[in-house]
């Protein structure tokens, strides 16, 4: 078999094999004892470039780096245990947040250096009154291929159909419960809202609307089958996802971690899993399983516990008061709010993301007794 037979997968499209993988310009290479990998630059695509396994450095296998998330809030709606506890303070100043007008300069730039895919978060992106004003105008920049949100769904009833008709193209929905009490007990929201905010981005005709499910052990283990049903049901994939440290301290106890190795195990003593392509869905951090009998589509999230979890990450973020931080687990960010607002040329603003590009880290730092800085709310999931 040959190297392309044996690795190639849709959109990763370069494999070289022996030392820096050819025409590819090295930003940075790394190479540790068993492990050589690094950050190129080919055209005006990035990548990074990794063995596909520990020990094995005959192959490598090289991800696009074609993807920025952008926190346009750090305000929400509703307060997740897991995310933004009641009481949390922490809010970034509203004269911060990048304007729409801050925001689509950086994507037409980032655009312009070979990012494709964008995706909307926050905090709610919802509460963001020009929220579909920005899809719009992003979808209509040249270069821009895909533009997805993430939301809790309480205000996609009201949104899905104008988010749509502006060009937005896949949603991610929160949903850890669902039964009421449980829903509120999480979030403090209203599960009615949620359900309806889905079934209107079904009817929408959204190109992809996933549901995601933050574990936390004796909150809502028990909601894991009724959601897997509902996701069955309603033909829509569901990720269980790990608790990360991006929020205060006190959450992160060992006693509400649920891993997602143990979700899997509570299935799999229901049905069969089999095993999907590593790439199915799209280039996130999921690996999908299909359930045999009910036909759900279940992918789990472990950021802790997946070994290589970081081998695919193929994203930067934009937090929504303008730092480009290039990985979620890490502390390191840098300012393009001041770039945007101090300087006319949009180089500045390429060498920023440039810059961010070349440190994005090889991996996580949740490991290292990671202390949370900035919560997820505020760095956007
Ligand atoms: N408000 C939207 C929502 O809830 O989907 C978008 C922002 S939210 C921060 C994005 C994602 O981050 C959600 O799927 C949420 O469940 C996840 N998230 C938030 N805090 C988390 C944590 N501590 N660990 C793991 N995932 C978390
Ligand atoms: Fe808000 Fe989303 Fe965080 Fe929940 S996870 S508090 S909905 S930002």
């Amino acid at each position: 078999m040959c190297i392309e037979q044996l690795f190639i997968s849709p959109g990763h499209n370069y494999f070289g094999h022996h030392g820096q993988p050819p025409d590819i310009h090295p930003i940075v290479a790394v190479d540790e004892i068993e492990c050589v990998a690094g950050r190129g630059i080919r055209g005006d695509r990035f990548f990074d470039y990794k063995p596909d396994y520990k020990g094995q450095i005959t192959f490598f296998a090289a991800e696009v780096l074609d993807d920025l998330r952008i926190s346009i809030t750090d305000r929400c709606n509703e307060r997740c245990l897991y995310c933004m506890p009641e009481g949390y303070k922490g809010w970034e100043r509203q004269t911060d947040h990048l304007t729409a007008e801050e925001i689509l300069r950086v994507v037409r730039v980032a655009a312009g250096m070979g990012f494709r895919k964008f995706r909307l978060t926050g905090g709610e992106p919802l509460v963001r009154r020009d929220v579909v004003e920005i899809v719009r105008a992003m979808h209509a920049l040249p270069g821009v291929e895909c533009v997805g949100l993430s939301t809790n769904g309480t205000k996609l009833a009201a949104l899905a159909q104008p988010l749509r008709a502006a060009g937005l193209r896949t949603v991610n929905v929160s949903l850890d419960a669902l039964g009421e009490v449980s829903y509120r007990r999480v979030t403090g929201g209203n599960l009615a809202d949620v359900l309806a905010g889905i079934r209107a981005a079904v009817a929408a005709g959204f190109e992809r609307v996933k549901l995601n499910c933050v574990l936390m052990r004796g909150v809502n283990e028990s909601e894991i089958w009724p959601l897997v049903l509902f996701a069955a049901e309603h033909g829509l994939p569901l990720r269980f996802i790990q608790l990360m440290p991006v929020t205060s301290a006190e959450v992160l106890t060992e006693a509400n971690f649920f891993p997602v190795t143990e979700a899997m195990r509570m299935l799999a003593e229901r049905e069969e899993l089999e095993a999907q392509p590593s790439h199915y869905l799209g280039f996130g951090p999921a690996k999908y399983y299909r359930l045999k009998h009910t036909g759900a589509l279940v992918g789990f999230i472990g950021a802790l516990t997946t070994p290589h979890f970081c081998e695919t990450c193929n994203k930067l973020r934009l937090t929504a008061d303008g730092k480009i931080r290039p990985c979620l687990g890490d502390h390191g960010e840098l300012d393009l709010r001041e770039t945007l607002r101090a300087a006319p040329t949009d180089e500045a603003v390429r060498e920023v993301l440039l810059a961010a590009l070349r440190r994005k880290p090889l991996e996580h730092g949740f490991g290292r007794q990671y202390q949370p800085c900035r919560p997820m709310t505020a760095i956007g999931g």
